[in-house]
């Protein structure tokens, strides 16, 4: 369809493409000049006292810093029940349990209050995820980290550029997880980083992200645990390059067109709008809820709706313990009230940088068409 309005789309500038031609003729592919030049910008650009380190995927990061951290079998991590799977299976992939906790219904962000209750013996981990760009509360969950002595191994993945009290999500706290998959606010193709200020914590990350490998002085290796291989390639890392430089003014423009739906849809009252934030929200995706069932209607039926006038609305996420693989281990959906309501209800709406205002209004337009 000529006019189709996805619910997002990534920007690469013509020098970025450029770059990435002179890599591929330089000979270096895999990891080497670039992707340090990358964790160098990414450390910089989160103020310089953190180590970086990049990965093929969030996915993997986060496995690896939970493996990192010690989280192994009979360990316990909590974890949002609405929140891409990811979330939920890196912990299962590391050989601990996850420990599903439900989050708020407006800012989709772990509920705070029922975290402290979800600690066991067994717990050794919060994975906060800042859904959607909006920080979660960190200061209350590193102060029951601290308490507790657990890690806080961040997933914020929809998080880079996110500021929290003024400071950038990822220049504080523990460990935190970034992705660059092409949906989210800058893109390395596919890729990931973890930035962490705790040096012991590099060290084991670098031996889990290539082989378990570690090199002495004249080159010699030595192999010290079965470490994965999930080192990015110099041509990904040149990508995540161009992509830092515009990150800034990407999330900038997010955020006047997050503004633009709360505008245009404050009278609406068909659809639950999300929570507001303040200046730091780095707005991923901006989602609303929509009662669905009680229009007579399904969300599958919407989003063809919404694509006879060529919007793509997407849908993220349904309540992790309601996927069959968690339901296998004993999990329900309706443990979760919020997480139930949110996975059934949700909907994405179009946003990205490229985007112009009226397409926000072509949006909210069909929107009223649809629900009225
Ligand atoms: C996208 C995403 C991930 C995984 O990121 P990849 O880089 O695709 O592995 C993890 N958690 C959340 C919340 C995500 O949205």
């Amino acid at each position: 369809m000529k006019d189709w309005l996805p619910f997002t789309r990534p920007l690469l500038d013509e020098e970025t493409i450029a770059t990435v031609a002179a890599v591929l003729r330089s000979g270096q592919l895999a990891s080497g000049p670039q992707v340090l030049a990358f964790e160098a910008a990414l450390a910089e650009y989160l103020g310089g006292a953190r180590s970086v380190r990049a990965l093929t995927s969030a996915t993997e990061g986060l496995e690896i810093a939970l493996l990192a951290c010690g989280v192994g079998p009979g360990d316990e991590v909590i974890v949002p029940a609405m929140s891409f799977a990811a979330s939920a299976n890196v912990i299962v992939r590391a050989g601990a349990t996850p420990v599903f906790v439900d989050v708020e219904l407006l800012t989709r962000n772990l509920d705070v209050a029922q975290v402290e209750r979800a600690i066991t013996p067994r717990t050794q981990a919060i994975m906060p995820v800042h859904f959607s760009g909006l920080a979660a509360d960190l200061e209350a969950l590193l102060a029951i980290a601290a308490r507790h002595r657990l890690r806080i191994v961040e997933d914020a993945a929809h998080a880079i550029g996110t500021r929290h009290r003024g400071r950038p999500i990822g220049s504080f706290g523990d460990v935190a997880v970034f992705s660059f998959h092409p949906n989210k606010n800058m893109t390395s193709i596919e890729g990931g980083a973890i930035a962490t200020a705790d040096a012991a914590l590099v060290e084991r990350i670098e031996r889990h992200r290539f082989h378990g490998i570690r090199r002495n002085a004249d080159g010699e290796i030595d192999v010290e645990l079965a470490g994965a291989k999930s080192n990015l390639s110099d041509v990904a890392a040149a990508v995540g390059l161009g992509q830092l430089r515009h990150l800034d003014e990407f999330n900038a423009r997010r955020r006047t067109l997050a503004a633009r739906y709360f505008e245009r849809l404050a009278d609406f009252d068909r659809l639950v709008l999300p929570a507001r934030g303040d200046d730091g929200h780095s707005w991923h995706m901006f989602t609303v809820l929509i009662d669905f069932a009680a229009r007579g209607t399904t969300r599958p039926e919407f989003q063809r709706a919404m694509a006879t006038h060529g919007i793509g609305v997407g849908m993220h996420y349904p309540c992790i313990p309601g996927m069959s693989f968690y339901r296998q281990l004993g999990f329900r959906a309706d443990d979760y009230p919020n997480a139930a309501r949110i996975g059934r209800e949700t909907v994405t709406l179009p946003l990205f940088p490229s985007m112009r205002d009226e397409d926000v209004d072509r949006v909210v337009a069909a929107l009223r068409a649809e629900l009225d």
